[in-house]
């Protein structure tokens, strides 16, 4: 039973995987469209064009362009994919500084700065988009049977996740990270407000999700995912109850 209906969510969810995390579409219940979650790395257009045609897709019938946070590992093609699907994005408007390359890193996060500037020379990032959506924390969104946009903030101050009710499925971003031989949380230098992320992880383990699926992973299992992530937090309250 569990199976069939992990199944069932997971027939309706492509992956487009990139050379640092996964992005994906969400196919509406009549196949007629999807939306794409993130935009991946810059330079990797081929991929998310090759995935929306494996679903018989034209790029008009991407509905919207859904972002969690602005990192240019996630919104490297955010340009090319409004312009190619003229889907308008939905994103926390404090966001808008990460897309356009300008937000004030300081301290240890400055070295995220410094990666994202190398990163933009060394990938020649073009034009910045605008978003045309600004979410907030509890904002419904109509596609794949209603998503609720879940704000956790720390990793960036406009991180967002995506709760599907219907499906029990939680997109948490960049909340954590879910590799067989390590799972994490993102490392200290790219934390924009690390001191938010306690409060975030547990908003994350209040709404009670099945399965949750993150944006760097290896197999698209989300209640291995969502095991992970508890034993992730279980590791946390033991180091802290240690120390
Ligand atoms: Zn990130
Ligand atoms: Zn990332």
């Amino acid at each position: 039973m569990e199976g069939d209906v992990a199944d069932a969510w997971q027939a309706r969810v492509q992956t487009i995987r990139g050379a640092m995390g996964v992005c994906h579409l969400l196919i509406e219940p009549d196949r007629s469209g999807a939306v794409l979650l993130d935009t991946g790395l810059v330079g990797e257009p081929w991929f998310i064009r090759r995935a929306v045609r494996k679903l018989g897709l034209q790029p008009g019938q991407v509905r919207a362009i859904l972002l969690t946070h602005g990192h240019l590992d996630h919104a490297g093609n955010l340009a090319w994919a409004k312009a190619w699907s003229r889907a308008p994005i939905y994103a926390h408007p404090a966001e808008q500084a990460h897309i356009d390359g300008t937000y004030p890193y300081c301290g240890v996060n400055r070295w995220c700065g410094r990666l994202e500037r190398a990163g933009r020379t060394l990938l020649g990032v073009g034009a910045a988009a605008k978003i045309d959506v600004p979410l907030a924390d509890g904002d419904e969104l109509p596609w794949w049977g209603g998503l609720r946009v879940v704000h956790l903030p720390g990793h960036t101050l406009g991180h967002c996740g995506f709760y599907s009710a219907r499906h029990g499925v939680l997109f948490s971003g960049d909340l954590f990270a879910s590799y067989f031989f390590n799972v994490h949380l993102p490392p200290p230098i790219l934390n924009s407000a690390p001191e938010l992320i306690p409060a975030s992880l547990q908003k994350a383990r209040e709404i009670g999700a099945r399965f949750i699926v993150p944006q760097h992973y290896d197999v698209l299992d989300g209640a291995l995912h969502r095991c992970r992530f508890e034993a992730l937090l279980a590791r946390r309250e033991r180091a802290r109850s240690a120390g």
